[in-house]
């Protein structure tokens, strides 16, 4: 164990002389400094580094909430056990949500729980931060991948192009194949690195607010216009309510589903009816019904997940990320998606977002940032 350097925040003397002769022989407490009021607390807590804050409640002029807050606020992943009075559950509460690592009450103090409460706090923050730069390496990584790769398919599909332009009247048929074969494939491609490009932008900073399903899905039935006319398709949108949400973001998720209810289908006419399923003061349930191929019951929960797909690529295209991503996007606007189905019949997916009503509501939840 690594040996920790702690600060302790109390206003009482003799809370602070216990919780020095507790830590004093405690093993991998290796330095202890106090503060008694929480403006010397954060003033040396900007001139040094701690692993950990033991922080009191109660203290004089300001609580330990907010005190807590400006620490996260300078030191996100600072690892801080909020120290509270005997059934004040709900400031321990509240701590916990505000990103406290832990809470401890002051009448259970003995020194094997102080130690253990203080490493697990460690612990638990260490990881946290671990996790965060892993997740944001994979982000880069996955923007550069696309951004990098983009522009040499670019160049292909031109040269193919140009190949076929040149070579003009003396191309083969075996030829002219092959250039339309590598056509397809250039095609296939950019397919699939616009979806990791929208799977890279479903976890990108975005603002919520009211947004318009009206628009969106009106947006989604454009872009899916060559699709919807290709394969003769029906898609029948019926007024839609505002919500809560990021319009891009909602956007593709309709143009994921509009397109597999298209896709999936063996119908002359592939039908796509969008309408309200469910609404009240809280919640909105938007129903995407097709006239498909349906799935099978036991696969209804896999398919969310990434790069599940029920059929071989020669049958239908795609990559396995469109639900991955409709998930992910609805996961952050604090909604859920599902489906039912019936094989040969046909699929209905249900998208439950928060509802809002436009345009002066009053209570409609705070913008947030995600
Ligand atoms: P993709 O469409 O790229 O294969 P998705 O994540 O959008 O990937 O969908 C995962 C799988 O779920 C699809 O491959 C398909 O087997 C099944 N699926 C999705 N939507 C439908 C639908 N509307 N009807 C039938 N099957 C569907």
């Amino acid at each position: 164990m690594e040996s920790s350097a702690i600060l302790i925040v109390d206003d009482s003397h003799d809370d602070l002389d216990t919780y020095r002769r507790l830590l004093a022989a405690a093993p991998g407490i290796a330095h202890m400094e106090t503060a008694e009021s929480g403006q010397e607390a954060l003033d040396l807590f900007t001139k040094q580094e701690f692993d950990c804050v033991l922080l009191d409640y109660n203290l004089p002029g300001t609580n330990g909430v907010e005190i807590l807050r400006r620490i996260l606020d300078e030191k996100p992943h600072c690892p801080v056990v909020m120290l509270t009075g005997g059934g004040s559950e709900e400031v321990a509460v509240a701590a916990m949500k505000i990103g406290a690592a832990d809470y401890l009450s002051k009448d259970t103090l003995s020194r094997e729980l102080l130690t253990r409460v203080i490493n697990r706090a460690i612990e638990k923050k260490t990881l946290e931060r671990k996790l965060l730069t892993q997740h944001e390496e994979q982000e880069v990584f996955l923007r550069v991948l696309v951004h990098d790769v983009r522009v040499p398919l670019r160049h292909a599909s031109i040269i193919s192009q140009m190949l076929k332009d040149d070579l003009g009247p003396d191309l083969s048929n075996e030829v002219s194949a092959h250039l339309d074969k590598l056509g397809a494939t250039i095609g296939s491609m950019k397919g699939l690195i616009d979806t990791l490009n929208n799977y890279a932008l479903a976890e990108g900073e975005v603002s919520f607010g009211l947004t318009s399903l009206d628009r969106v899905v009106e947006k989604s039935v454009t872009t899916s216009a060559n699709m919807i006319q290709e394969r003769g398709a029906i898609v029948n949108v019926s007024p839609l309510p505002p919500v809560y949400g990021h319009a891009p973001q909602l956007q593709q998720v309709f143009q994921n589903l509009i397109a597999n209810g298209i896709k999936f289908s063996e119908a002359a006419a592939p039908q796509v009816d969008i309408t309200v399923h469910d609404r009240n003061d809280a919640h909105t349930i938007i129903e995407v019904r097709d006239n498909g191929i349906g799935i099978p019951e036991g696969k209804l929960a896999d398919i969310f997940e990434p790069f599940t797909r029920l059929w071989s690529r020669d049958r239908y295209a795609g990559s396995g990320l469109g639900l991955t991503i409709c998930r992910k996007v609805i996961r952050r606007h604090k909604g859920a998606i599902w489906c039912q189905s019936v094989e040969g019949k046909g699929t209905r997916f249900f998208v439950k977002l928060m509802s809002m009503d436009a345009p002066e509501d009053r209570d409609a939840p705070a913008s947030q940032t995600g």
